[in-house]
């Protein structure tokens, strides 16, 4: 019987890299339900060795996706771009505005001081 058990093997030989495929076995799978604060719920299959990731992108609004149905991730705060002065007003105290307006009165009076004539 070991000519046979030979013959059998030698004919897997290129059948595929695992075989798998060709006995038309699906590889095991687990259905995750990921769900959004947009309220959708969306089914992934992995495989089953697969590492389920802990969230996942809304495939229909884009929001991070738990499987958690209670808690769903929050939307990411979408804030309007702040522009450089709001930001400037934001940082900077009013001890630090009159230091900015000393200054600036300062350089205006040197000015005078040397006859450059603005106003
Ligand atoms: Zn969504």
């Amino acid at each position: 019987m070991a000519g046979a058990g030979n013959a059998i093997r030698g004919s897997r030989i290129g059948a595929g890299p695992m075989g798998e495929a060709e006995r038309g076995e699906a590889a095991p799978r687990q259905n995750v339900t990921y769900f959004c604060s947009g309220g959708h719920r969306t089914l992934i299959a992995f495989a089953v060795e697969a590492v389920v990731p802990e969230s996942w992108d809304c495939p229909r609004c884009g929001l991070p996706a738990s499987m958690d149905s209670e808690n769903p991730p929050p939307a990411p705060k979408t804030e309007p771009y702040k522009t450089h002065l709001a930001y400037v007003k934001e940082r900077r105290s009013d001890a630090e505005a009159k230091d900015i307006l000393e200054e600036a009165l300062s350089t205006l009076r040197a000015r005078r001081k040397s006859g450059d004539l603005i106003f």
